[in-house]
């Protein structure tokens, strides 16, 4: 048998493509997603800590700023299926949602699993067949007199051995962030062989590990926001910025301020965090001077600096102030006015030399893996390879946290399947 479509990856971008397809009655019995692990879409599951940020609510126009640099190339694909879609998709076949005050969409249920079973039940009430436990080892195209049918086909060979035959292929087979979910890479060697460039996969939304941290014992303390600033090493060349909460783990920098910014990071880079946003350094040593000259010349400098900063973590602030050498338990007037410096100076310029990010297996999404160039991105269709298209984190595209990635699997399986479908009769896909 030859099926119209096989999918590769169980997956968001996968399940979503499967749905849609289901939707055309021409689907049933000829659809088939073939996912190598035992069972489909264990990233969407841990998506949002278990709550599925599905979305983002902001203005279309703002979206592509959250893709880095290739945020512009994809502009299309999301105009064509924009985040009002896919609210619709999901509360038009019973999933309603909700919106943060941050602008996050969630399922109303905070339940992600909720969103796992309707695209699951919409690709099987459709009719399209889900085969886990079939990891896929090699895809070929076969000519019409290698496939012995009028058309070319796929040949995709599965772990035990069985063969698939398609006439269209959609890989959605993810990047190779969290590999304990399924989504290691594999496919990118046989989607190399059908000629198609690989942008080199690198870890993005991952935590950063700096040169001598000294955070870890006050791990889980978190700043909302913080302003964080990327640079050069060398140069000290501003390479990227960003506003947003910063969080101290055991061992690294992370947070969505931290996370957002490591598409950019490389080691010897410099990290340089201002903890008071909108303060520079010169205000806040003002600041410390003049309440320790006067109404606060009899407090203890810590109790001085819990009052000046209310927003800061006690422990905090402890602890800078041995990193100031600054006596936190001495009167504010007997500080010397170096430690005020040195206090200011890490209270808005704490600097940190990035040794690297974290490793795949920490990293929310992949920058990198099938280049867009190697696409025609009005239909996700291959240019290399005819019939095979691509959709996903497979595609070297790495939006921000705040819903960006899970837009652009649903965006771009959508707009695969309608230009894959676009000779079947049902207007559903369309
Ligand atoms: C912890 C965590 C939280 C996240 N939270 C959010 C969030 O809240 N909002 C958001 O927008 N994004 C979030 N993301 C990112 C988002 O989950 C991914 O960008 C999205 O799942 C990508 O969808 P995909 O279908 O392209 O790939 P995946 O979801 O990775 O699916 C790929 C599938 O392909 C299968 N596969 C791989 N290779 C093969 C092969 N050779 N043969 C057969 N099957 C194969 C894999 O097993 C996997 O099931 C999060 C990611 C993580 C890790």
């Amino acid at each position: 048998m030859i099926f119209d479509t096989a999918v590769i990856g169980a997956g968001a971008a996968g399940l979503f493509a499967g749905a849609c397809l289901a939707e055309s009655s021409a689907a049933s019995g000829k659809t088939i997603i073939l996912e190598k692990g035992t069972r489909p879409g264990r990233k969407l599951l841990m998506a949002g800590s278990g709550q599925c940020n599905l979305t983002h609510s902001g203005d279309m126009k703002d979206f592509v700023s959250h893709y880095g640099p290739n945020g512009k190339k994809i502009r299309s694909v999301l105009y064509q299926f924009s985040n009002e879609r896919v609210i619709s998709f999901f509360e038009e076949r019973g999933c309603p949602l909700t919106v943060r005050s941050d602008g996050k969409v969630f399922p109303r249920s905070f339940q992600g699993s909720q969103v796992l079973n309707l695209l699951v039940q919409s690709c099987l009430n459709g009719g399209v067949e889900l085969r886990c436990q079939c990891p896929v080892l090699s895809l070929e195209k076969l000519g019409r007199e290698q496939a012995g049918s009028p058309e070319s086909c796929f040949r995709i060979t599965c772990g035990d051995g069985s063969a698939v035959f398609a006439r269209r292929v959609l890989a959605a087979s993810g990047g190779c962030s969290y590999p304990s979910t399924g989504s290691d890479g594999s496919l990118f060697p046989l989607l190399r062989d059908l000629g198609l460039e690989i942008v080199l996969p690198r870890p993005a939304l991952v935590p950063l590990y700096v040169e001598r941290y000294p955070y870890g014992e006050l791990s889980g303390i978190s700043f909302s926001p913080a302003a964080v600033i990327l640079s050069d090493g060398k140069t000290g060349k501003k390479m990227a910025e960003n506003q947003d909460d910063l969080l101290f783990t055991h061992r690294c920098l992370s947070g969505p301020a931290i996370l957002n910014l490591s598409r950019h990071a490389r080691p010897g880079q410099r990290i340089t965090v201002c903890y008071l946003p909108g303060l520079s350094r010169g205000d806040v040593e003002r600041m410390l001077r003049e309440a320790a000259l006067g109404s606060e010349r009899q407090r203890q400098l810590l109790s001085m600096l819990c009052g000046l900063f209310p927003v800061l973590p006690r422990r905090f602030l402890e602890l800078l102030c041995t990193r100031a050498e600054a006596a936190a338990d001495r009167r504010a007037a007997e500080t010397p006015g170096a430690a005020f410096r040195r206090l200011a100076a890490l209270l808005t310029e704490d600097s940190f030399t990035v040794s690297g990010p974290g490793r795949f297996s920490e990293a929310m999404v992949t920058s990198g893996g099938v280049a867009l160039s190697a696409v025609d991105l009005k239909t996700m269709e291959s240019k290399a390879c005819p019939g095979l298209y691509l959709a996903g984190e497979v595609l070297d595209v790495d939006g921000d946290t705040g819903g960006y990635n899970l837009q652009f699997a649903f965006s771009s399986a959508w707009l695969a399947v309608r230009s894959l479908a676009a000779a079947l009769p049902d207007e559903a896909v369309r």
